[in-house]
C-alpha cells in the first residue's frame, strides 16, 4: 500500500488515514538521512490559462516518500528543515529535481514554466541567486521558466539581505511570485519593494468566493493591485466549478487548484493532460 501512496494524491482526500500520521514528529537526524537517501520526491500541480484552460507552468510541491512512515507532507517536515540548517539541502536537492523534470518535458516538446517554494532561509543565503543560476545551467533551462514563490510572511526577518537576494535573483531573468498573497501582514510593503513578476491571490479569498461579495471585493482588489504593478495574476485554491466559474469571470491570468488537478508524480502529467482537455469541455 504504501509503495504506492505516493501514485495517489490525485485520489486520496489530503485527510485520508492511508497518508502518513499527521502528529508524527521527525529530529533534524531523520530529515538529514532522508535528504541525503533521496527520499524527497517532487510531485507537480498543474496551473491553467483562465482564458483558455491551457497548461501554463507547474508547481513543484515537495513530499518525503518515508521508508516507514508513507507519503509525509512538507507541513511535516519544512519548519523542520528551516529550523535544523537543512533547508538549504532541501531547496538545492528539490530546484534540481523541479528543473530536471522541465527539462525532461521541454525534450519532449512540452514547454512548461516550473515553480518551486522558497523558504525565507534560502533568502539568507548569500550565494542563493548563484546556486539557482549553477542548477539552471546544468539543466539546460533558462532562467525565465522558473519561478520561486516566496511567502510574504516569510520576508520580514532579515529585510535588507531577503531583498538583495531577490533583486539579484530577478536580475538573472529568474520570476518571482508572492505566494498566499493577502494572508501575511505587510503584502502591500513587500509588493513596493521586492520586483515581483506574479502574485498568487490566496485560496482564502478564491474558494467559496461565488457566494460571497466580500471576499469578491478582496479578490478584485488584489487582481487590481497586480495589474497596476504588471504582475503576472494566480487564482490558488479552485476547488469546485463555483470557484472555477467566478474565477473565469475575472480577468485574472492563471488558474489552479484541486478542481483543475492535485499535485501528481512529474509522469502522470501529459495523461492529466488529456483528461484534462476532456474535462475542460463539461466544465462551465
Ligand atoms: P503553497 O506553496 O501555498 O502550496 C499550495 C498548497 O495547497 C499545497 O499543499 C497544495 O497541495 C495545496 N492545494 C492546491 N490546490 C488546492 C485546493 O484547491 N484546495 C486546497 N485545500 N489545497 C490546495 P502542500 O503540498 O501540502 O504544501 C503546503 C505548503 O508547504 C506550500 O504552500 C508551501 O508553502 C510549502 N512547500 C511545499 N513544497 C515546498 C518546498 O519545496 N520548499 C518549501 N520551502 N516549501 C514548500
Ligand atoms: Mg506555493
Ligand atoms: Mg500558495
Ligand atoms: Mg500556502
Amino acid at each position: 500500500l504504501r509503495d504506492l501512496l505516493h501514485r495517489w494524491e490525485t485520489l486520496i482526500p489530503t485527510s485520508h488515514p492511508a497518508r502518513a500520521a499527521p502528529g508524527r514528529i521527525y529530529r533534524p537526524e531523520d530529515l538529514r538521512r532522508g535528504i541525503a537517501d533521496g527520499e524527497l520526491v517532487c510531485h507537480f500541480q498543474p496551473k491553467v490559462g483562465r482564458a483558455d484552460g491551457a497548461l501554463t507552468g507547474v508547481e513543484c510541491l515537495v513530499r518525503w516518500q518515508h521508508p516507514a512512515d508513507g507519503l509525509v507532507f512538507p507541513d511535516q517536515f519544512v519548519p523542520l528543515a528551516e529550523r535544523s540548517g537543512l533547508i538549504d539541502d532541501l531547496t538545492q536537492a528539490v530546484l534540481e529535481q523541479a528543473l530536471h523534470q522541465a527539462r525532461a518535458w521541454q525534450d519532449t516538446d512540452l514547454r512548461l514554466d516550473v515553480a518551486v517554494n522558497v523558504s525565507m532561509a534560502n533568502l539568507l543565503a548569500l550565494d542563493f541567486p548563484n546556486l539557482v543560476a549553477d542548477r539552471l545551467a546544468a539543466a539546460g533551462m533558462a532562467p525565465e521558466r522558473l519561478v520561486l514563490e516566496v511567502t510574504e510572511s516569510q520576508l520580514m526577518r532579515d529585510r535588507v539581505t531577503s531583498l538583495d537576494i531577490l533583486t539579484r535573483l530577478r536580475l538573472k531573468r529568474v520570476g518571482l511570485s508572492i505566494d498566499d498573497f493577502g494572508t501575511g501582514h505587510s503584502s502591500l510593503a513587500q509588493l513596493r519593494d521586492v520586483p515581483f513578476s506574479e502574485l498568487k491571490i490566496d485560496r482564502g479569498f478564491v474558494h467559496g468566493a461565488a457566494g460571497d461579495p466580500a471576499l469578491q471585493a478582496m479578490f478584485d482588489a488584489s487582481l487590481g493591485i497586480a495589474r497596476q504593478l504588471g504582475l503576472k495574476t494566480v487564482a490558488e485554491g479552485v476547488e469546485d466549478p463555483d470557484d472555477w466559474l467566478y474565477v473565469r469571470g475575472t480577468d485574472c491570468d492563471m488558474i489552479q487548484g484541486y478542481l483543475i488537478g492535485r499535485p501528481m508524480p512529474g509522469p502522470d502529467l501529459p495523461g492529466w493532460r488529456a483528461d484534462w482537455a476532456r474535462r475542460y469541455q463539461t466544465l462551465p
